[in-house]
């Protein structure tokens, strides 16, 4: 029964107000874990030591080597919104430290058994705080290394509806290692030691090489796999890390790490933007890749999520397009056989712009680098022509009366393409060896051997010249007889739709009464061999309709693809094995060389290195 009390809103009591923030900050102990080490790292520590035991549902315990706190401040630290990482509003603009919200340890606190043991290097002695549930008891001196030492025991003890959310303590104990790795490979310059059950799992020292702390995680034969990706900037922004070529992608994305300040991310923008620095992969597979940002803090807003999972970016498109840059730029260097051999300075570790608490970093000067490349393809007849008799400049976009016609004389000149200046590839570096099984062609460069698939290649040089004709408009060639194809009246509207988007690569298609095209003129580099089946099997690809499943940058993309996979598949490619140099150099000039836009491997490089390692040479 309602009683007559007026007032029914109270203001919580602390403990209850921490323990109802802990259900967003602490959902199990990998998120003790990373809130702990997380203060560990803001308070500039160089060593880091993480024990579980059973999960870490009986005990969590970080140690560091860090700033240490007075007596004050550990008295402080476990009150609700104390930090000192947060003054004032504009603060909130320019984060430097991983943690801001001054809720982690009373939140922890209040739902476990916590001893925060602490002492700065400039205190004779320590002090030692023991907090059940929240409530604090009364601070003893403690002799203790400077640094802090905060073990939670029991978690959840007093919250038994969430500790039977926990999983069992396999699980969380492999969360809590996860966590720990992500941290590592976020802090290279700062030694992690984990410890589970007693036993050491993992002792990483601190190291100015990056790659050296990604060996310690995926051995060092992987690690030397890995290439380097090609620091890039935009203006606040700079990407540096490592990555693996397209071949080595995963089925899941448990190796694709990706680092924004410090702090681990997953966000939707640069996964995507990772995969068209790729040049499309194959759904379902992931690149194997560990990237790290380093943005200026105005851009970014961290604050969007309690346990900070989720960032927002305030440039996305300017990160995206340095994200694909970087891939890319990454990727086309090596299939171009540019050595990622690091250089005696390389910078070390993509140090994090995140510094210990007063000495804010000094702001990023960056230039943007990201400048659209020239280049220019040219699209050689693999193929002798067939139908087409005389070549016209692009056609007018007239439409025909839906009545036959003879076919118009077409002008006899050909108007070249305007020329683009383009940078030759270094070719010397590669000598043709010869063919595979009348399927592959051989070269063999400074690294190795590469493999090339014509066909794929040709996937490749098609698409991109294709795309390019937003800026150089496709030269048409007329057919001298034009080639009618029926349809299925359901069919019409998306080849209607279809013939709309092939004018830009340069056919010309009108209506020929009710259900019928009219094909008039095709693009004049792309001969065909059999014009009506090519157009049927191309309209064919629309309407099955997975194109429009791609992500596309334009509406014209998913057209270009379908196209130029299915050109490359009416090629012979009997004359491009037999003298493949100039299809190697299109292809090399191609902005993502090494995939045909589905992702297909377009050239397969050897090293030596491997085959010296599989024929077990020195
Ligand atoms: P936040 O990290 O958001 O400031 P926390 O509740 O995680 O909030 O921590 C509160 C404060 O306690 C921090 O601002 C910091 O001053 C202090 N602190 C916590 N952990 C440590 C540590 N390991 N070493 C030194 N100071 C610490
Ligand atoms: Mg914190």
């Amino acid at each position: 029964m309602a009683d007559d009390t007026e007032q029914t809103i109270y203001l919580m009591n602390d403990t209850l107000a921490s323990q109802v923030a802990a259900g967003e900050v602490v959902e199990r102990p990998a998120s003790v874990v990373k809130e702990l080490v997380e203060n560990s790292i803001d308070a500039g520590a160089t060593s880091i030591r993480v024990e579980i035991r059973r999960g870490g549902v009986s005990l969590i315990k970080v140690t560091d080597d860090g700033s240490g706190m007075s007596r004050e401040d550990a008295l402080m630290c476990l009150r609700r919104h104390a930090t000192s990482k947060l003054k004032k509003v504009e603060d909130l603009f320019d984060i430097r430290q991983l943690g801001f919200r001054g809720e982690a340890l009373p939140s922890i606190a209040s739902v476990s058994q916590m001893s925060l043991t602490t002492r700065r290097r400039q205190d004779v002695e320590g002090v030692q705080l023991v907090c059940e549930g929240g409530e604090a008891q009364e601070p003893q001196h403690a002799g203790c290394a400077p640094g802090t030492e905060i073990a939670i025991a029991n978690l959840f003890y007093n919250t038994p509806v969430r500790r039977k959310f926990l999983k069992s303590d396999e699980t969380e104990a492999g969360h809590v290692e996860h966590q720990v790795r992500l941290h590592a490979l976020s802090f290279p310059h700062v030694r992690f030691v984990f410890v589970r059950d007693g036993a050491v799992v993992f002792d990483v020292p601190a190291t100015h090489d990056l790659r050296c702390r990604i060996a310690d995680f995926v051995g060092h034969e992987m690690a030397g796999m890995l290439w380097r990706i090609r620091p890039t900037e935009a203006p606040g922004l700079r990407i540096t890390g490592y990555l693996m070529p397209p071949s080595a992608a995963r089925r899941n994305r448990r190796m694709q790490y990706v680092f924004l300040n410090g702090r681990p991310i997953e966000d939707v923008l640069i996964t995507r933007a990772i995969r068209d620095g790729y040049g499309g992969l194959p759904t379902g597979l992931h690149p194997v890749l560990f990237l790290y940002l380093e943005m200026e803090p105005a851009l970014v807003d961290v604050n969007v999520h309690p346990a900070k999972r989720e960032v927002r970016f305030r440039r996305p498109s300017e990160m995206t397009m340095a994200v694909i840059e970087a891939v890319a730029a990454t990727l086309a260097g090596h299939f171009r056989g540019e050595s990622d051999r690091e250089e005696p300075s390389a910078p070390p570790a993509p140090a994090p712009d995140i510094t210990p608490a007063p000495t804010p970093a000094p702001p990023l000067k960056l230039e943007s680098v990201i400048v659209p490349r020239q280049r220019d393809l040219e699209l050689q007849p693999s193929a002798p022509v067939a139908k087409p008799l005389a070549v016209s400049p692009r056609l007018e976009k007239e439409k025909q009366a839906p009545a036959p016609e003879p076919p118009r004389p077409a002008p006899p000149k050909t108007i070249p393409e305007p020329p683009a200046p383009a940078p030759e590839p270094d070719l010397p570096k590669f000598r043709h060896i010869g063919h595979l099984q009348h399927r592959y062609a051989i070269f063999e460069n400074s690294e190795g051997m590469v493999l090339l698939a014509p066909r794929a290649a040709r996937e490749r040089i098609i698409f991109e010249r294709l795309l390019e004709t937003e800026r150089r408009p496709m030269v048409s060639q007329r057919l001298l007889v034009p080639e009618l194809i029926e349809l299925d009246a359901r069919d019409m509207g998306v080849a209607q739709e279809a013939s709309r988007r092939l004018e830009q690569a340069g056919f010309s298609i009108s209506y020929f009464g009710r259900n019928t095209l009219r094909v008039e003129a095709i693009p004049s580099l792309l001969p065909l061999k059999e014009v009506g089946p090519f157009i049927q099997d191309l309209l064919q690809g629309f309407m099955s309709g997975d194109h429009r499943h791609n992500r596309a940058r334009n509406p014209f993309e998913p057209y270009a693809r379908q196209l130029a996979r299915q050109y490359a598949l009416q090629e012979d490619i009997e004359p491009l094995l037999a003298q493949p140099m100039p299809l190697l150099r299109d292809l090399l000039q191609c902005e993502i060389p090494y995939c045909t836009p589905g992702g297909k491997p377009t050239l397969i490089p050897f090293a030596m290195s491997e085959l010296n390692r599989r024929f077990q040479a020195q």
